[in-house]
């Protein structure tokens, strides 16, 4: 055209699009998802803004939010248009090809080795899976800041983008015309195009319409010169249609005289509804199918494979704050979840009386539970004020506080779930169902996955920290290899016990040859192994436990009860401990003293009770090289 602008993509965007281009990815049905959670992301967008200026949406078919698919198998196009905020100009030359989202370069390193194009949503660049199907893309947008544009590519490195003469208006919104390749005219089949969106999109909050084809018998009028023979085949077909009684009427009537009218088959059109847009926190949670939640899961979390969320609470608030809510324990971290912590985001999506806000909220959930997925729907917020000023209303406090207890209380329910978590306790209490078999090893995934979360949340949140502590798991010297936790700890505590015992290292391995454990081990005390580097800041933080404080073995203050040797040796090797301090200088160490805290190593460096632990001397010094 010549009014056509033309850019490049950025480098990154293009290395995606020729990856696509060139994919054997044989699930080319996810384009659908995207373009429709893209269309859906636009209707909110707008809806938002029509909380604070009707005028937006402008008048007639423009303020009706929904989105329509249409097919033409002669020009083999497939189309998608929502009555969206639509792009400007400067929208579609950014969103479109000249900014890759942060995650881009991650996804193609991603999809190179694995294959796998599922999770392109989640990346930030769903668009670009339309080239799984079309060989040719264009983008008709309008904004009502804007003129109406076309952006149009080819997947060859370059889209151009130019001002639309010659399409029909489209008052507001976006309408995205795939030119389906040679072996993708599948997608020019309603019936396929029906399931897809009930396969994928049944939870989207607007309603999806096709442009579909139907089937009617019309009369129209019968021919002066028809033969007899014409007139029989219109009446079976009206029979089949069930009409028995008026085609055996319509007989006799012919014994009588000529019809003046014959039924034919005809193709019309009309706009039908695909999906049933009530939203599924609204329904009673006994009224929901386990896989209408898992569905809504996946339209949610932009696709996760056929993974199921590993848990979810769906509940109804009331009292001063109401809402309803729905939160998921995805079944896998995100890729970054940890690399970027601080800057993640909460996952959750903020209606306010069935109206979507923002999933962008980050006053809904404390960084720590930022890996859940879900939304919360509120009555009491109110609606048409700003982002800011909903932002510091007063009760989302109270949201918050809430919506966290039913998360530790759902992750909790995981691990009350899982047979493996109460072996060697009550072994004859689970049951043997297939359920279990589900459940069995939940809570070891769970942590593997989001372990770490709990132990921020221990760290961060104090008036939830015994909640959080009783998630915790790791491994001692008692565990055999697998997964224990406090209450089990507490459990097998020898009778005077009195302190929770614990050493910290970079392995197992390491730390089980530590000379710090010879004593306990033989005096067949238990000690919790903490590996990882944020176990020291964890300890930090969770002083006590059940009542019972927490005692790094390698640290001064260990005790073994009344120890009455303990008196003796200390006389008797008086002279040994004043040599021994005069030779390491007091800047050195700060004392030397007789302990029974060993067995055959001869003597070792302990760490004072209020100082950092040698791991800890260890990790802080790798932080600062
Ligand atoms: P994401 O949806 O995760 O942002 P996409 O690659 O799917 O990533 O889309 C890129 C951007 O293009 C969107 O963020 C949005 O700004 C814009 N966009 C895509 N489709 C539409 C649409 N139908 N209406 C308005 N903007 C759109
Ligand atoms: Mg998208």
């Amino acid at each position: 055209r010549n009014n056509a602008e033309k850019f490049e993509f950025q480098a990154e965007v293009s290395r995606l699009m020729d990856i696509i281009v060139n994919s054997l990815y044989s699930n080319k049905d996810i384009f659908l998802r995207e373009l429709i959670s893209n269309a859906s992301d636009a209707l909110d967008k707008i809806r938002f803004l029509s909380l604070t200026d009707k005028e937006v949406l402008g008048e007639g078919d423009a303020t009706k939010l929904d989105m329509q698919i249409k097919l033409d198998k002669e020009k083999k196009i497939l189309s998608l248009r929502d009555r969206g905020i639509g792009m400007t100009k400067d929208d579609l030359i950014k969103n479109l090809g000249t900014i890759a989202k942060s995650g881009t370069s991650a996804f193609v390193e991603k999809v190179q080795s694995s294959g796998d194009l599922n999770l392109i949503g989640q990346f930030g660049v769903g668009f670009y899976s339309v080239y799984l199907v079309a060989d040719y893309v264009e983008v008709v947008s309008k904004h009502n800041d804007d003129k109406q544009y076309v952006w149009e590519s080819k997947a060859d490195g370059a889209f151009a983008i130019s001002e639309d003469t010659w399409n029909e208006p489209l008052g507001r919104g976006t309408e995205i015309r795939l030119h389906l390749r040679d072996e993708a005219q599948e997608y020019l089949e309603e019936s396929k195009l029906k399931e897809l969106v009930k396969r994928y999109s049944e939870f989207i909050n607007f309603p999806i319409y096709i442009w579909a084809s139907k089937e009617v018998d019309v009369e129209v009028p019968a021919d002066e010169d028809d033969s007899g023979d014409e007139e029989e085949t219109a009446d079976k077909t009206s029979s089949e249609e069930g009409e028995d009684e008026d085609a055996e009427k319509g007989e006799d009537e012919d014994t009588e005289k000529k019809p003046k009218t014959k039924t034919v088959k005809e193709t019309t059109y009309e706009w039908e509804v695909l999906n049933d847009v009530k939203a599924i926190w609204l329904r009673s949670p006994k009224d929901v199918t386990e896989e209408e939640y898992i569905k809504f899961y996946h339209s949610l979390a932009k696709g996760f494979g056929d993974e199921k969320p590993m848990a979810w609470s769906h509940f109804t608030a009331e009292g001063d704050v109401e809402f309803k809510a729905v939160l998921y324990v995805p079944p896998k971290a995100p890729h970054n979840l940890y690399d970027s912590y601080y800057k993640s985001k909460s996952n959750l999506k903020l209606y306010v009386r069935r109206v979507f806000i923002s999933d962008e909220f980050d006053e809904l959930l404390p960084k720590f539970l930022s890996f859940l997925k879900g939304i919360v729907d509120s009555d009491t917020l109110p609606l048409n004020v700003s982002r800011e000023m909903l932002q510091a209303h007063g009760s989302l406090k109270t949201i918050k506080k809430k919506l966290i207890r039913k998360a530790l209380d759902m992750i909790r329910k995981i691990a009350e779930e899982d047979p493996d978590e109460s072996s060697g306790k009550d072994e004859k209490e689970v049951e043997k169902s297939s359920d279990n078999d589900e459940k069995k090893g939940q809570y070891t995934k769970f942590w593997n996955e989001f372990g770490k979360s709990i132990k921020l949340g221990i760290i961060e949140d104090a008036s939830n920290r015994n909640r959080l502590a009783k998630l915790l798991r790791f491994e001692s010297t008692k565990s055999d290899g697998n997964l224990t936790s406090l209450d089990k700890y507490i459990s097998r505590m020898k009778p005077g016990q009195k302190e929770i015992l614990y050493i910290t290292g970079t392995s197992k391995e390491q730390l089980e040859k530590s000379p710090f454990l010879e004593r306990l081990k033989k005096k067949n005390y238990e000690v919790i192994f903490f590996t990882d580097p944020v176990d020291e800041y964890l300890m930090q933080y969770l002083m006590d436990y059940e009542g019972k404080q927490f005692q790094n073995v390698s640290k001064e203050g260990l005790k073994f009860g009344k120890d009455k040797t303990n008196k003796e040796l200390k006389e008797s090797f008086k002279e040994l401990t004043k040599w021994w301090k005069g030779v390491l200088t007091t800047n050195k160490v700060d004392d030397v003293k007789i302990s029974n805290r060993l067995d055959n190593t001869p003597c070792v460096v302990v760490t004072s009770k209020f100082g950092w632990s040698a791991n800890m001397e260890r990790i802080m010094q790798a932080q600062t090289l």
